[in-house]
């Protein structure tokens, strides 16, 4: 059985080649580690190794963890976010994914300006449609986009997706090409740099770095014992 480490080791090795047979370069992608399963302890162990990037999906959960550790952790927020968890989040995150309203949008950004706190965040666009995942519907990106884009505390940074869980090879170069073709475009439209590109999990990775995924947020491949 592999270690925590072992395995984080792994998961790095895997982001590595991938980036590298695409033709980029491994310091382009972030290795976010989900450890929304995990106590504070198996997080610890990863901080004693240098890892300082984590994603959590819940407020509560978040707030605990950011207090128990290290206040030099990046904190990712990547769940679904209620507007009455913003401040929270806020206290506590440095990058939230999962911004996919225009209510929500102007509670962060107000709530960013009362904390002082400089917080990151992307659009999570649904590009599959699928209702019963969070993101805003692609042809509603333009109208959150403009919002997003004259925000004055909170800095919109770039786009967030997840793919189906079954989604082929083939449906996830889709998914995420558009995505990526997406920010392409808003960075034009704004001539604004969106740095991030928040796509790929532990079961979509590759594909996600071979249409230009900035940040890979990897939980089972990591933190899970058992083989995928
Ligand atoms: C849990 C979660 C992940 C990690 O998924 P794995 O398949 O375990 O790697 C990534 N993104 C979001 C939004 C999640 O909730």
């Amino acid at each position: 059985m592999m270690t925590l480490w072992e395995r984080y080791c792994a998961a790095e090795r895997s982001v590595a080649e991938t980036a590298v047979a695409c033709g980029r370069k491994r310091e382009e992608v972030l290795l976010l580690a989900v450890s929304k399963t995990v106590s504070a302890e198996r997080i610890a162990e990863l901080y004693a190794h240098g890892v300082r990037c984590f994603g959590e999906n819940r407020a509560a959960v978040l707030a605990e963890k950011a207090k128990q550790l290290p206040a030099d952790i990046e904190w990712h927020y990547i769940g679904p976010l209620q507007s009455n968890k913003v401040r929270k989040v806020v206290q506590a995150a440095s990058v939230i994914h999962s911004v996919d309203n225009a209510e929500l949008l102007a509670r962060l950004d107000r709530i960013a300006g009362e904390e002082g706190r400089t917080v990151r965040f992307l659009i999570e666009v649904s590009v599959s449609g699928e209702a019963s995942k969070g993101g805003v519907p692609i042809e509603d990106l333009d109208e959150l986009a403009m919002r997003a884009n004259s925000c004055v505390n909170a800095v919109w940074s770039g786009l967030m997706t997840m793919a189906p869980l079954a989604a082929s090879s083939a449906e996830l170069h889709d998914i995420f090409g558009r995505l990526a073709a997406e920010r392409t475009r808003l960075e034009r439209h704004f001539s604004k740099k969106l740095p991030l590109l928040s796509m790929g999990m532990s079961g979509d990775f590759r594909e996600a770095i071979a249409c230009g995924s900035t940040i890979v947020r990897l939980g089972t491949c990591i933190f899970s014992d058992k083989e995928d």
